[in-house]
């Protein structure tokens, strides 16, 4: 016979059930089996712990460790740009990309675009991005920028990435149509990378026409996503790359615990198994595409 009351039972269930939520969001995967050299073509450092030159160096240790060799940092506002740059000069392994986030357009003015031009002559710094639109946060986020501020900026980011012959990294969601109109009417720069490339075989079909590179995240690794997963077959083997977005979208079976460029040969794995192709294979081309767009100087 038990002790616990019937009433008791099912609340004394519930909590420790929230208690392993909590203790999974806390939880990194295990490290992963090597697939070769890697690069994380997209990544947020300073969100994912990296303060000082130790704890960035400890981040990039440990994605060394399972063969990610380099990483892009990529920053959201004009102080992640600033850290971002900093970043890049600690440690040989990061490379810095930086603009305005979709969601911060509001904040480009003209002293952020003196900044960010001379940020992009640094060559340390590799891409502009991210740049693009974000259709969700709109109505959602008080201090989120309208739709006509995030058009003007893209296009501004776009001409930016023109004039300093960098690659654009490019942020969308739930902007497939509009997105592709904008670079089409305002001139596509000559490398453009979709950066957690989240369309369908039509989207794909379309920046893979028009020779952008598109980089799958974690979320291809989801068992719900089929969509996505279909996309990613239609890619030629030159235009894919691949990246953590750390901290966010930690792929299967790790979702929901937290990701570092180190969880990246997961994602490496998934996509060659949605692809039919060797992991070591994919992981060369991919790391290949990821020099040659950004023009990294690997050691
Ligand atoms: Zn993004
Ligand atoms: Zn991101």
């Amino acid at each position: 016979m038990t002790q616990q009351s019937p009433a008791q039972q099912p609340d004394a269930e519930e909590k420790s059930n929230k208690q392993l939520k909590k203790e999974r969001r806390r939880t990194p995967p295990p490290d992963p089996e090597p697939v070769g050299p890697l690069v994380d073509a997209h990544t947020h450092l300073a969100a994912c712990g990296g303060r000082d030159p130790e704890s960035v160096k400890q981040i990039l240790d440990h994605a060394e460790a399972v063969g990610v060799h380099a990483v892009v940092t990529v920053a959201d506002d004009m102080v992640d740009a600033r850290w971002a740059v900093d970043a890049a000069h600690w440690d040989h392994r990061a490379y810095a990309a930086v603009a305005l986030h979709p969601t911060h357009a509001h904040q480009l003015d003209d002293a952020a675009k003196a900044e960010l031009e001379q940020m992009l002559g640094d060559p340390r710094v590799v891409s502009v991005g991210e740049t693009g639109l974000d259709y969700y946060w709109p109505g959602k986020s008080d201090d989120c920028a309208t739709l006509p501020q995030q058009h003007e900026a893209f296009a501004w980011h776009i001409d930016l990435a023109k004039r300093v012959g960098k690659p654009l990294m490019i942020h969308n969601r739930e902007a497939d149509r509009d997105l592709l109109d904008v670079l089409e009417r305002e001139g596509s720069p000559e490398t453009v990378i979709m950066h957690c490339f989240s369309g369908d075989e039509k989207v794909a079909a379309e920046c893979v026409e028009r020779g952008y590179l598109l980089s799958f995240a974690g979320t291809v690794s989801f068992r719900s996503s089929t969509t996505l997963q279909a996309a990613a077959r239609l890619v030629p083997d030159h235009l894919l790359l691949i990246e953590t977005d750390a901290p966010f979208l930690t792929p299967h079976p790790y979702r929901g615990q937290p990701n570092q460029s180190y969880v990246l040969p997961y994602t490496a794995r998934a996509l060659a198994e949605v692809r039919g192709c060797p992991p070591e294979r994919l992981a060369r081309f991919v790391t290949e595409n990821a020099i040659r767009a950004y023009g990294l100087d690997l050691r």
